[in-house]
């Protein structure tokens, strides 16, 4: 049985890779260091997939701990999530956001070299792109300058990991998600932020659950057709399921280039008044709101062209914004009544 290891996992992505990953076979191994993230999680893992996972609270900016975890830990694999994710506060805490994304990376390259630990994925993200002008966007879309210290993050991590594979024995994928919502279908696990939320979804359910009073939505003269900002949203656990088949490629020596990249995402844009309508709909509720200024460091769209991870990765979304939508609800319903 192959061992993974999975930093972040039991964050929202990472969780939800955690119980494909398991349900395929593979042994995992968690590194998290709880900073945006609950033990409980492990239980709803463990609940999902009948396995317990195996634990370890690092927090890996600590160099010598990351050292000691792989010497003695023989692992096959690492996918690598632990990071800060908010693209806002990015703006305003750029060296939290370069000392933890960057900084770890280094630190966990570094020890997969001194172990022999070869087969790597990158939580990347569609903020690469930058502002894009041209929509939808392909892997072959430019590398704009990042709009924020979280994007920029990412693409210097990108290039690090790159730099790696044309030297050492490392073969690598990236996969740029485009915006991952909703969660496990079992209502076990989902997403589950720390604190005020910074993120559209659980922002949305927080407000229709009367934990926060209204919605902001930021900015409604953008150039779309309802003037809000178009993302295109990703079922987590099609995320998460792309993953393994990342994974599994790289067991297979499937890889034709020893670092590539993939867009994870749907292909269908939503605006933020189209969530908005949806989530109502579905789940037959009513969101306070409010038009505010926009948020600094946003962009007007991301929509993905997915057709190189449907037909080079053999992935593709199955499940739609209203899956997502309503499983982020039924999973905040289930937040309230604990
Ligand atoms: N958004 C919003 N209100 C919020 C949070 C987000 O209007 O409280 C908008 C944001 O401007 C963006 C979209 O929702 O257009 C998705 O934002 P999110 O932070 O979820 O993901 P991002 O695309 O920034 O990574």
């Amino acid at each position: 049985m192959q061992k993974i290891v999975v930093t972040g996992g039991l964050g929202f992505i990472g969780s939800h890779t955690v119980v494909e990953l398991q349900n395929e076979g593979f042994e995992v191994l968690i590194i998290d260091n709880l900073s945006n993230s609950n033990i409980g999680v492990l239980d709803g893992i463990t609940s999902i997939t009948g396995k317990k996972p195996a634990f370890f609270k690092i927090d890996l900016k600590d160099k010598q701990k990351v050292a000691q975890f792989f010497k003695e830990n023989k692992v096959d694999g690492v996918i690598h999530f632990a990071a800060s994710k908010a693209v806002g506060e990015s703006v305003h805490e750029p060296l939290k956001y370069y000392e933890n994304n960057i900084a770890t990376l280094i630190y966990v390259l570094q020890e997969m070299n001194k172990n022999k630990v070869t087969n790597f994925i990158f939580s990347s993200s569609c903020t690469v792109y930058g502002d894009a002008d041209e929509f939808p966007i392909t892997e072959k879309s430019p590398i704009k300058k990042a709009e924020n210290a979280y994007g920029n993050s990412k693409q210097i991590g990108e290039e690090i990991i790159a730099d790696v594979t044309k030297v050492k024995n490392l073969n690598a994928i990236a996969l740029r998600y485009f915006n991952p919502i909703g969660g496990h279908k079992s209502i076990k696990i989902g997403e589950l932020p720390l604190g005020v939320p910074q993120n559209l979804i659980p922002y949305v359910t927080q407000t229709a659950a009367g934990i926060r009073k209204e919605l902001s939505v930021f900015g409604n003269d953008y150039e779309t057709h309802d003037g809000t900002p178009i993302r295109d949203y990703i079922h987590v656990t099609d995320l998460a399921k792309a993953h393994v088949i990342a994974m599994k490629r790289l067991f297979e020596d499937k890889q034709k280039a020893k670092m590539e990249y993939f867009n994870i995402g749907t292909g269908v844009g939503s605006s933020v008044f189209d969530v908005i309508k949806t989530f109502e709909k579905v789940n037959d509720l009513k969101i306070n709101y409010k038009v505010v200024d926009r948020r600094e460091g946003d962009v007007t769209a991301y929509l993905a062209d997915v057709s190189f991870a449907n037909t080079e990765l053999g992935w593709r979304s199955e499940l739609t914004l209203k899956d997502a939508l309503r499983s982020a609800w039924l999973w905040q319903e289930k937040q309230e009544i604990k």
